[in-house]
């Protein structure tokens, strides 16, 4: 049990190391593979299979609703978005921009299978999140109208 924990901690380390190196340096686990930080805004992000969640979801979010967004995270990197966004940028950037709106509905489709679609709706319509499509996020409502299409 010993040696789990050692192994434990040394993982920790290494994701907090990576999350700095992302520019999240203020992380925190919550629990094994799952961190969170203040300087986050929306929901959560994920860098492969470490997700970080905003503070204030954290400690404002249903458990339902934080699962949600977990399965929307993994799901990026289940289904190797980082990967291919990295490659979109290099041999077809301007696609860049449609590949990540597709790579939101994909994750949500991922949460959808998990039953979880009213509890991501509900993370998605919190008023701390933002409610307009950007580049690289379809609008919420698009989202929400896909989840229950
Ligand atoms: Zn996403």
């Amino acid at each position: 049990m010993g040696n789990t924990d050692h192994v434990v901690r040394m993982i920790d380390r290494l994701a907090i190391r990576i999350l700095r190196a992302r520019g999240i340096t203020d992380a925190r686990r919550l629990e094994r593979g799952i961190y969170h930080s203040r300087q986050l805004r929306g929901l959560g992000c994920s860098v492969g299979p470490i997700v970080v969640l905003s503070t204030a979801f954290v400690t404002t979010g249903t458990p339902d609703e934080l699962r949600a967004v977990i399965v929307h995270e993994l799901a990026h990197w289940r289904l190797h978005h980082q990967l291919k966004q990295l490659w979109c940028r290099i041999i077809a950037p301007w696609k860049l921009p449609y590949m990540r709106r597709q790579h939101e509905y994909a994750a949500d489709a991922f949460v959808r299978r998990a039953g979880l679609s009213v509890a991501l709706a509900s993370a998605l319509a919190r008023p701390d999140v933002l409610q307009h499509g950007t580049d690289s996020h379809p609008s919420v409502s698009a989202r929400i109208d896909r989840l229950f299409a």
